[in-house]
């Protein structure tokens, strides 16, 4: 079995189509899984690829839109319900706290087991054995505070500590100078998932609404010479020509695909 891997969860842009779920990806390492990003509908998916909520060890989530956040306050509750005790990392925003506590009351509900919420600036490490997973944020340039994360796997091998591989989540964004400082200061990146809301015609409202485009994507990728490239969020509009997305992309970067619902990636 492979030592790193992802499955797209969700990967559609803010409406879902049958085909196509709201935003959240599932990473997997040395016995360590996390969510990227929790949208509706998570859980049943995770029910159907028979990873039980009560697994999870971290979630990451990259902005307070409902389509990136409205899956965590079920999940929660099913992780509660199978009598989960070990403690829940959530990556992000403060308001991420403020939405799951209101809620939390709202519906007269109180989590078994402990939240840590942590600040996407600071590392969150979580570690496995001899594997070690580092999880940190960067800014993005989105219409709300926003945040993009470098996940990195090590592992400790014959007493030294090597990298395994980096795979990185921009969350929704524009391509904007600060996130890409941020990214060419990072080396070897192995994944890249980059929103991709739009086609190139569309590039002025993808500017508008703190998006990208699929040749933005892949201008980026190409820059960072990632090993490959992942098209996510992709807009409903393009449900039936996905592919026209990716063309445009491949016209830039050769090594650029589709991240469609229920795609597993091995990565390590
Ligand atoms: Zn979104
Ligand atoms: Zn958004």
């Amino acid at each position: 079995m492979s030592e790193a891997w992802l499955e797209i969860i969700g990967s559609s842009g803010g409406a879902p189509t049958p085909s196509s779920w709201p935003p959240s990806i599932l990473l997997f390492y040395h016995g360590l899984y996390g969510l990227l990003d929790v949208g509706e509908g998570t859980q049943l998916r995770l029910v159907e690829k028979g990873v039980g909520p009560g697994r999870i060890d971290f979630i990451a989530v990259t902005h307070m839109h409902g389509d990136h956040i409205f899956g965590l306050p079920g999940l929660i509750q099913s992780m509660s319900l199978s009598s989960r005790s070990k403690e829940l990392i959530i990556i992000g925003p403060e308001r991420i706290k403020t939405f799951l506590e209101e809620t939390f009351g709202l519906t007269n509900f109180s989590p078994v087991f402990k939240i840590i919420y942590s600040s996407p600036i600071n590392a969150s490490v979580l570690t496995s054995g001899k594997a070690k997973l580092v999880i940190k944020g960067f800014k993005t340039c989105h219409v709300d505070e926003s945040y993009g994360y470098v996940v990195t796997g090590y592992k400790v091998i014959g007493g030294d500590e090597r990298k395994i591989f980096k795979l990185v989540y921009t969350g929704d964004t524009a391509l904007c100078d600060e996130m890409v400082q941020a990214l060419r200061a990072e080396e070897d990146i192995d994944v890249l998932i980059h929103d991709s809301t739009f086609n190139y015609n569309m590039r002025n409202q993808a500017r508008e609404y703190g998006h990208s485009t699929s040749i933005e994507a892949a201008a980026l990728a190409r820059e960072l010479n990632v090993r490959a490239l992942l098209l996510f969020h992709m807009s409903s509009r393009y449900k039936n020509s996905y592919k026209q997305l990716l063309m445009e992309a491949r016209s830039i970067y050769e090594k650029t695909f589709l991240a469609s619902d229920n795609t597993k990636f091995i990565i390590a």
